[in-house]
């Protein structure tokens, strides 16, 4: 493994950590969320090789949340181009939190700032090709599935329900586009395969073994067969660095510079070209919706072995 990182010295880690799950907050905005346990913590590491080495809870399986932001952007941009996805969605980062409305009404013309916040990635979610959500998901889940290995790899029908029926402010983002034609088509359909695409669920390992595709340039670990064209890991990665993180993408960038995605689940994938990827699993969340442990152990790991691309 990658610097002799080693299991007990990920658990070493852990436990340094743990404590600081007291000063977040399990995301509750989605109910079923709410039932989280915020002392659930597991970190993953994978090199490129595909060898992984992973500690804490490594079986309990989580939400993508966000992070799946960054999967149905590669798949978007590889059902229509940069074109046609850059003309819909921006490049921009917003420096508002990852729900907001306010840049929908205030930029000209009226197209979500970037892929990452919640408007930009309802965009994404319906230009996906397939006619029925299930279709759009359905390529969605093959793609994740390509990516892990794995085609067990399903979406959690009670979280992806649970927001449904309770995502009023995604769908007043989607009610605008439609307005301007951002969105196309069904706003309520989009809403069932953004939900559902959020509610995809991996292991610890299945994420950083994500992360680590995405640094070693979209190729697959064990056989080296392209998942993902090269230029489009790293328009992803690129988005990781500048709107990964929310609001809180630039102190992240200056604290830990490793690109990474992060979801209101509580996880966080990382990704270091030439070195591999790294998720981190802590639900407690801080005010921007970011794990605090994810984030304070992210930031030891990469001072400890260098990991900052910058
Ligand atoms: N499903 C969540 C939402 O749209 C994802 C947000 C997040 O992880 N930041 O609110």
């Amino acid at each position: 493994m990658s610097k002799g990182i080693t299991r007990e010295i990920l658990e070493d880690w852990l436990k340094n950590v743990r404590p600081y799950a007291r000063d977040g907050k399990v995301a509750d905005y989605i109910p079923a969320l709410a039932k989280q346990n915020p002392d659930d913590l597991a970190v993953a590491i994978c090199d490129l090789d595909g060898d992984s080495v992973s500690a804490g809870n490594e079986v309990c399986c989580f939400t993508l949340q966000s992070i799946s932001k960054v999967l149905s952007l590669a798949l978007a941009l590889m059902d229509h181009g940069e074109e046609y996805v850059f003309e819909r969605v921006g490049m921009e980062p917003s420096g508002d939190p990852f729900h907001s409305i306010y840049r929908l009404e205030t930029h000209n013309p009226s197209r979500p700032l970037n892929p990452m916040i919640n408007a930009g990635a309802l965009a994404v979610t319906n230009m996906i090709h397939g006619i029925t959500p299930d279709e759009k998901v359905g390529r969605l889940l093959s793609f994740i599935h390509e990516m892990t290995d794995d085609r067990s790899i399903t979406y959690n029908t009670e979280v992806a329900s649970s927001e449904y029926e309770s995502a009023h402010l995604n769908r007043s983002l989607c009610y605008y586009m439609k307005q301007h034609g951002v969105i196309k088509g069904s706003v309520e359909e989009t809403l069932d395969a953004y939900t559902k695409q959020c509610a995809i669920e991996v292991n610890i390992r299945q994420l950083a073994r994500i992360g680590a595709i995405f640094a070693n340039e979209g190729k697959d670990l064990d056989s080296g067969r392209r998942i993902l064209p090269m230029h489009l890991a790293r328009i992803c990665k690129t988005f990781m660095v500048t709107c990964g993180m929310y609001d809180a993408s630039g102190e992240f960038a200056i604290k830990v510079g490793i690109p990474a995605k992060s979801g209101v689940s509580g996880a966080v994938v990382g990704t270091v070209n030439g070195y591999g990827g790294i998720a981190v699993y802590g639900p407690a969340l801080d005010g921007k919706g970011n794990s605090v442990v994810g984030l304070k152990l992210l930031e030891l790991l990469s001072n400890r072995y260098d990991l900052s691309i910058f």
